[in-house]
């Protein structure tokens, strides 16, 4: 009997390995091909939305399909998806496809722990708190200090609006907000600050947009005075929120003036840098967050400017107080063994967590801090490239300034948003557009590390390029909408 169960464990085992094996190789043969094609094709065919369900076999039966169909559906899916790390896509404030991060994500998905408990993780959380506790040394926080990861930027800053309510009033936790609580943010800050309002109870109303100057930058002195008036008001001002790289312009607001604004009233100051956060790891460019240990809490998306892949949002708090006093609840079914140091679910918005922390180790301790600074360092590189090239063609406006990685322009006097649908319709490029005041422009977004100068030159070759052979339809387009 023991023989036998002892031999059908080792025929269950050498299946497993087995299909695990077919699995990687069915997956090496997808990748080296896409990779292929990608070189060959930087921008994936353009599927309308309309003919999706006609174009692709996505449907979901009642039986499973051959390995035969079911190779072919994945592999059809896969070359129609949006292409994100070539050197076509401008789009978004992600791009490029790192191997060592990569590497790391890959094993996460095979190891699969999830980050609660020392348990369930071991010395992946090890990995986690030493991301952390370097983050925090480079901002020049003591142990004191502490952090997390969440799915994204949005969620970190939600983590620090909860954590600036909890400090501002301690019972709200338990009996829910009853008094006129405010936040301050700028006109120019991410969309997720109103809904991270509505979700902590604090309200969208109670959002107060700060102007910012003509660079996109908040004005402290508008700040100071909107608190004011607020608190004459009956309001409780409880945090302001600043963008270290404003969603449209790269803008980064300024952290020392406003930390004075926030001691004077007692309030939380949290810096969102989900997009530019990362210069903190560069000496050329640390600069433009100045003041940054000033702060209550900041956050940065590794997969924005560092290339990790998508999710790996990082939120260090100067007292780790506060996010034991906001996100710990007793589990006596989870939390069993090992201090609570090693339990990272004390301190998370999550139950069940991703290991994110693992693809940014592995990008970090193959290349060092050193290796992270020329990461940033090279974008703004690659921004000067894009810049000068703007500056120095007349038939260009330039919207932006120097020092950020966006650069907004117009071409020729052609609307952005007919240009930049265009160029995706056709599978040109992928680049999108935004606006500040009254202009609307294209914003074209150096993030992607692994670009060269070239490659930003080839951008704006192809683009001109593209409107010189279309430029009567897309004139004709700018005047139908
Ligand atoms: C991208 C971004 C966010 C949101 O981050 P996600 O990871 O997309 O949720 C928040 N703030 C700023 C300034 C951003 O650029």
């Amino acid at each position: 009997m023991l023989k036998n169960a002892l031999y059908l464990g080792f025929i269950k085992t050498f299946e497993n390995l087995f299909c695990m094996q077919n699995t990687l190789e069915k997956f090496d043969r997808l990748v080296r091909e896409l990779l292929e094609d990608e070189s060959k094709q930087p921008v994936a065919d353009f599927v309308p939305s309309g003919e999706l369900y006609n174009t692709l076999d996505l449907s979901l039966n009642e039986e499973g399909v051959s390995e035969e169909a079911f190779e072919k559906a994945l592999k059809e899916l896969v070359f129609k998806t949006p292409r994100t790390a070539t050197n076509a896509f401008f789009n978004q404030l992600f791009g490029g496809r790192n191997e060592k991060a990569i590497l790391g994500d890959l094993m996460a998905v095979i190891l699969n722990n999830s980050m609660y408990t020392y348990k369930a993780a071991g010395p992946q959380i090890g990995v986690e708190k030493v991301v952390l506790r370097e983050v925090c040394n480079l901002i020049g926080w003591d142990d004191n200090a502490d952090g997390t990861f969440a799915p994204g930027g949005s969620m970190t800053n939600y983590m620090s609006m909860l954590m600036a309510r909890d400090a501002a009033d301690n019972k709200v936790r338990y009996e829910g907000v009853s008094s006129k609580m405010t936040v301050y943010t700028s006109k120019e800050s991410h969309y997720s600050i109103p809904k991270n309002a509505a979700f902590s109870g604090i309200g969208r109303d109670n959002v107060r947009y700060v102007p910012s100057d003509s660079e996109g930058k908040m004005l402290p002195d508008a700040l100071a005075e909107i608190i004011q008036k607020d608190i004459a008001d009956g309001f409780k001002p409880i945090m302001v929120n600043l963008t270290a790289g404003t969603t449209v312009l790269g803008a980064f607001d300024p952290i020392r003036s406003v930390r004075e604004i926030c001691d004077k009233h007692g309030m939380w100051l949290h810096v969102d840098g989900a997009y530019c956060g990362s210069v903190l790891f560069s000496d050329k460019y640390k600069h433009l967050i100045d003041g940054i240990e000033l702060v209550d809490s900041f956050s940065f998306n590794a997969h924005k400017m560092l290339g990790t892949p998508l999710s790996c949002s990082i939120i260090v708090s100067k007292n780790k107080k506060h996010l034991h006093d906001s996100f710990s609840n007793d589990a006596s079914y989870l939390y069993q063994t090992d201090h609570d140091e090693f339990n990272l679910g004390k301190t998370s918005l999550q139950c069940g967590r991703r290991n994110d922390a693992l693809k940014f180790w592995t990008l970090w301790k193959s290349v060092g801090t050193k290796g992270l600074a020329k990461i940033v360092d090279h974008q703004f590189d690659l921004a000067d490239v894009a810049r000068d090239h703007v500056r120095n063609n007349p038939d260009y406006t330039l919207y932006s300034y120097d020092e950020s990685i966006s650069i907004c322009f117009n071409y020729k006097g052609i609307p952005a948003r007919t240009i930049c649908t265009a160029l995706y319709e056709q599978a040109e490029l992928l680049v999108g557009y935004g606006a500040f005041g009254e202009d609307e422009f294209i914003r074209l977004v150096t993030i992607n590390a692994q670009n060269e100068k070239e490659d930003i030159t080839q951008f704006f070759e192809i683009m001109e390029r593209f409107v010189e052979e279309n430029e009567a339809v897309l004139l004709q387009e700018s005047t139908h909408s």
